[in-house]
């Protein structure tokens, strides 16, 4: 499968998407795969952001030597030089910079000669990662990841300073890209994006700069709202001339606070469920009473079919208090064999699952907190 048809918001995962631009049918713009694909822009009605209907993968997209480069534009070399003088002033001896999306290296050359002082690491999957290790500049040659993040911070340590320009709004997984640029980023540190502005696309009429390698067009509304789901909160914002109206963010990674990594959870777990809800119903494991307040605050009682209780338990038969939810014998999962099983216990999940496998329940069980899970035994 070479594309995938977008049915849910790649930010907060709403289902309610409402298609603003068709361009019909079109093959992708910088190679002839011999393919056409759907090319329309759905905004979310929950939380603003623009995003294309279909999504072709990534490797067919910027398949290696991907003829894109950054250094043959005269224009893009001198914005590079502009914004690598904008961020050499916070750099110290040392200090690590990952670009992401570094293509040819034109970007961290500029850093290298600003900030002599500074390491610098060029992230780049096509083949243009050539170009940037010939000049003698670090490169991990592979998409970006969390867990490539991960690997990046074993070998070199922390981030001062993460550049994305025009770069996230190519990736599949925003919350992934995100996870990953919180994890390399040291405490303070600074995520760097450049993006196209969804405002200038709609307003200008800009619809020549819709096309497939872009999964996402964002505004800074729409941009700091998932920026701050990672806990990375912007500080200062510019507007810039670049592809006709983009605009820069710095935004700094914060501590994570208890309610934005609550708030963080919730929309995962409300985004797991909206998924698991589509193959079929979901039953709740365990009546406890930290199920109630888990319910409401997630406002996952609409996904919840019922609620499986342990024989003898006097729940069975009530409802989980506020939700109408009733609650029913653990005969009823393996007589019903829904597809997905939440484990409102969750915290004892290594202890139920074994015991609900043993007496015959087939499907996936989802683990809510601390970060919604499919469970792995
Ligand atoms: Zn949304």
């Amino acid at each position: 499968m070479t594309a995938t048809e977008v049915t849910a918001c790649g930010t907060c995962g709403h289902p309610g998407l409402r298609t603003v631009l068709d361009l019909g049918s079109q093959p992708l713009a910088e190679r002839d795969d011999g393919l056409r694909y759907p090319l329309a822009v759905a905004e979310c009605t929950q939380c603003g952001l623009a995003q294309l209907t279909c999504a072709v993968d990534r490797e067919t997209v910027f398949p290696p030597g991907h003829p894109y480069t950054t250094g043959n534009t005269a224009a893009l070399r001198s914005h590079f030089d502009h914004l690598a003088a904008v961020i050499a002033p916070g750099l110290g001896d040392g200090d690590l910079v990952v670009d992401i999306g570094a293509n040819d290296g034109t970007f961290l050359d500029a850093v290298r000669r600003r900030a002599p002082q500074a390491r610098v690491l060029a992230v780049e999957p096509t083949g243009q990662a050539g170009r940037a290790r010939a000049r003698g500049i670090p490169v991990a040659e592979a998409f970006w990841t969390r867990q490539l993040a991960r690997d990046i911070e074993r070998r070199h340590g922390k981030a001062t300073v993460i550049t994305a320009c025009n770069v996230l709004a190519h990736c599949a997984d925003q919350h992934d890209f995100l996870s990953g640029v919180n994890e390399l980023l040291a405490d303070g540190g600074r995520l760097v994006t450049e993006n196209h502005d969804w405002a200038s696309v709609v307003h200008g009429l800009q619809v020549d700069t819709v096309y497939h390698e872009h999964l996402r067009y964002y505004t800074p509304a729409s941009l700091g709202y998932v920026l701050a789901v990672h806990w990375l909160m912007i500080s200062t914002m510019d507007r810039i001339p670049v592809h006709g109206g983009s605009f820069r963010t710095v935004a700094v990674r914060q501590r994570p606070g208890l309610q934005l990594r609550a708030d963080a959870a919730r929309s995962r777990l409300r985004q797991l469920m909206e998924e698991a809800a589509g193959a079929g119903k979901i039953y709740g494991i365990g009546a406890t009473t930290r199920a109630t307040p888990l319910v409401h605050w997630a406002g996952i009682a609409g996904f919840i079919d019922r609620i499986c209780e342990v024989p003898g338990s006097d729940k069975i038969g009530t409802e989980l208090p506020g939700t109408g939810i009733p609650v029913t014998a653990e005969s009823d999962l393996t007589d019903g064999q829904p597809p997905h099983a939440l484990l409102l216990a969750w915290h004892i999940a290594d202890d139920i699952v074994p015991k609900l496998r043993f007496a015959g329940y087939n499907g996936r069980f989802i683990v809510p907190l601390p970060e919604a899970r499919y469970y792995r035994g």
